[in-house]
């Protein structure tokens, strides 16, 4: 089937200055047919019919949770010629199915794709399913963007078949409201690598704090780069304040202060209702004053509530919107903001980077997270890791050698995985990323395996999904010790090869069959500049 999508509608509308409005639809856990639709068909339905919206943005999986997929429902919808949005998340399939997927969502024309590394799975039939995380945000959109480019079959490339040229419209996901700085710098690097990937277009995470969303913009501006960005705004109620409150939905953040103004006008007669409309409203209307390219809307099942909020929003100026984005400002303790504060608008000034943590740059400071391991770990890459060294060769010609001498090669192996096991709590992937992540085993310290940065999901400079620090918050610190933090993630994408399992990651690495080994990544798209 050929969704009858209208070719970069959605491209178009974001590019044409004309502040717009895209709602998110959830699909259901269950068997439909075309006979008994349910709620999400028609609720998609009604709005796809809505000429003040201007696309639909079907999640993957939200939350962990296992739904129908969202090509499902953007099939039933596309006979409304509205632009489609679908999500696709790295937490349910490998490469080779996320690969598939998206051949299967552009041979269907859907083109418009929010790529993203996705939430821990928290359920399955029979228990919890197992993650995969084989990509992440970063290697997905970068494999969409080689799909766009058009590349060879990989068993026929001395033949020169390329494969069919997609036109992904490819989105991914900003997480601003951070409250420290080892969360919010990681963050930002990983967002830069998101672009230099393939991204042309942001979508930031849900959040009460316009000093934060407006940074999104002025962190793009501050590098020279030009992208539709889009607000998110989620309709919040007394629960869902109190779940994002108590920090139960990774990376969304309502905090002490607007959970009291939430518990107060939740005990009114309307149970708050007015008072949630029209604070999404003005959040809608401080989006376009300061100038995203549209708002992202969610948290509500109900068509009408969407267009009223979208009618409110939309009766407000553009003084009222710098009105709301002074007044919207929720921030956490303490919270890390990487521009200069403007007095008179509490927002960000453009340019003038936060003065403190500049200077902090220049000092160095000294972190556990800088211990003698650590140190240790920098000195040997130094001497011994890295191409070029006098170590370096030497290395390359032992396991050379060592390729003849396989019962050798395999004693040297269990030397260097129980080594490693011990220092680093490795787990034999045979593609070593210590270099990536600053000597912290991704296997070990980052419940998704990320290699090239962070998840979203960091609550307070803590993994979202276990009892421990966010590895690459540990990371930055490791860095910022030694003047090191910009350039963190500038690396090139890192994919990991399976078939190295098990096998010596030393060798490997001295023979040139890992991922350090060079290749060229692929160029950035046209639209985002850098
Ligand atoms: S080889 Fe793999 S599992 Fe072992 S430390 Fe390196 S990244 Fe971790
Ligand atoms: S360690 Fe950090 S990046 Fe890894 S899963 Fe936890 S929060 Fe996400």
């Amino acid at each position: 089937m050929n969704a009858t999508l209208k070719e970069g509608t959605l491209r178009e509308r974001l590019q044409s200055g004309r502040f717009g409005y895209g709602i998110e639809l959830v699909t259901t856990r269950g068997f439909v047919t075309p006979e008994k639709p349910n709620a999400v068909v028609e609720l998609g339905r009604r709005l796809a019919a809505e000429p003040r919206v201007d696309w639909l943005s079907i999640t993957d999986n939200p939350g962990g949770h296992m739904m129908l997929p969202p090509d499902w429902l953007g099939r039933i919808l596309s006979a409304h010629q509205k632009p489609i949005v679908l999500h696709l998340t790295c937490k349910d399939l490998n490469r080779n199915g996320l690969e598939s997927t998206a051949w299967k969502y552009a041979s269907e024309g859907f083109e418009n794709i929010l790529a993203m590394t996705g939430d821990y799975p928290r359920n399955g039939f029979g228990g919890v399913a197992a993650p995969v995380f084989d990509l992440d945000s970063v290697s997905l959109i970068q494999m969409l963007n080689a799909m766009n480019q058009g590349f060879p079959v990989p068993e026929k490339k001395g033949e020169g078949i390329v494969l069919p040229r997609t036109n992904f419209y490819i989105g991914c996901a900003v997480s601003p409201f951070k409250r420290h700085e080892r969360e919010l710098m990681p963050q930002y690097f990983k967002f830069l690598r998101k672009i230099s990937a393939g991204a042309q277009i942001a979508y930031t995470q849900l959040g009460y704090d316009m000093r934060k969303f407006h940074e999104v913009l002025l962190f793009l501006e501050n590098q020279g780069i030009t992208m539709p960005v889009i607000g998110n705004v989620y309709l919040l109620n007394r629960t869902v304040a109190g779940l994002f409150h108590r920090r139960q939905v990774p990376g969304c953040v309502v905090s002490d202060r607007l959970m009291e103004l939430c518990e107060r006008y939740a005990k009114g007669p309307d149970k708050g209702r007015a008072f949630f409309l029209d604070f999404a409203a003005k959040q809608l209307a401080a989006f376009r004053a300061l100038g995203f390219a549209a708002g992202y809307l969610g948290g509500t099942t109900k068509a009408e509530t969407f267009l009223a909020l979208i009618e409110r929003a939309e009766r407000y100026s553009a003084a009222d919107g710098k009105q709301f984005a002074k007044e919207i400002q929720f921030a956490q303790p303490d919270e890390f903001y990487l521009f200069e504060q403007d007095p008179a608008t509490g927002l960000g000034v453009s340019g003038r980077i936060n003065r403190a943590y500049l200077a902090s740059l220049r000092e160095s400071p000294t972190t556990k997270e800088n211990g003698l391991g650590y140190r240790m770990s920098r000195f040997v890459h130094d001497k011994v890791f890295t191409p070029g060294t006098s170590g370096f060769r030497l290395m390359q010609r032992l396991y050379g050698w060592l390729e003849h001498h396989p019962t050798l090669a395999r004693g040297l192996h269990r030397v260097e995985y129980a080594g490693k096991a011990l220092w680093y709590g490795c787990r034999d992937c045979g593609d070593c990323s210590l270099p990536d992540c600053s000597y912290l085993c991704p296997l070990e310290s980052c419940s998704k395996n990320a290699r090239n940065g962070p998840c979203g999901g960091s609550q307070d400079g803590r993994c979202e999904v276990d009892d421990k620090e966010c590895m690459w918050a540990r990371a930055y610190e490791r860095l910022k010790a030694h003047g090191e933090t910009e350039p963190m993630l500038e690396g090139k994408t890192v994919y990991t090869n399976a078939t190295l399992r098990g096998t010596s990651a030393w060798a490997n690495t001295f023979l040139g069959r890992d991922h350090h080994a060079e290749t060229p990544p692929p160029s950035p798209p046209p639209d985002a500049k850098g």
